[in-house]
């Protein structure tokens, strides 16, 4: 069997010494420092709060929303199938049964635990009846109590789609 025998680097002198190396290091660094001291134009950092950005698409995964029926009435079944697929375990629901007729079960309760969430999409993707959905283009949320992050069900309703999204 042949083995390939990789060279190690970082054994001459000029590569011990470091300091070429930090030295072409900086000059990057002082070359961005000074073309963005003359142009801002280039900077891509925003001064947020005060200026908020504007590239956030309809595609952007933000809090969740609950979608309804055309009836006004919740989508959602209560197939368990987010919250069995959601990496984070931060979906509690509670099934009851349908009175209406329109399906076997409909959530009681349903909350997403915000601080837990990842972010990840998974349950938007495992959603058979696309119930749930995270195009609010909510990204900024702030609480005072550690509780407040658990978005309940009536809150997921009451989340709209964002408008003139990108
Ligand atoms: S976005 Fe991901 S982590 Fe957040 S609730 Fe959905 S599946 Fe869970
Ligand atoms: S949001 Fe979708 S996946 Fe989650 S319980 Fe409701 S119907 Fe099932």
């Amino acid at each position: 069997m042949g083995i390939k025998i990789i060279p190690r680097h970082g054994n001459t002198f000029k590569e011990k010494l470091y300091l070429p190396a930090i030295v072409g290091g900086l000059k990057v660094t002082f070359s961005h420092f000074f073309k963005n001291l003359k142009d801002t134009s280039n900077i891509e950092t925003l001064c947020y709060p005060e200026q908020r950005p504007k590239d956030i698409t309809n595609r952007y995964r933000g809090v969740h929303r609950l979608t309804k029926r055309e009836d006004d009435s919740v989508k959602c079944v209560a197939c368990f199938m987010c919250a069995t697929a959601c990496p984070a375990e931060c979906i509690f629901i509670e099934a009851t049964e349908r009175e209406d007729g329109i399906d076997e079960k409909m959530p009681k309760k349903f909350s997403i635990d915000l601080l837990e969430c990842v972010f990840c999409g998974g349950c938007v993707e495992a959603c058979p009846c696309d119930a749930i959905r995270m195009d609010t283009g909510i990204f900024s949320f702030v609480k005072k109590k550690k509780e407040d992050f658990v978005v309940d069900i009536d809150t997921l309703l009451s989340h709209e789609p964002m408008k003139g999204g990108n």
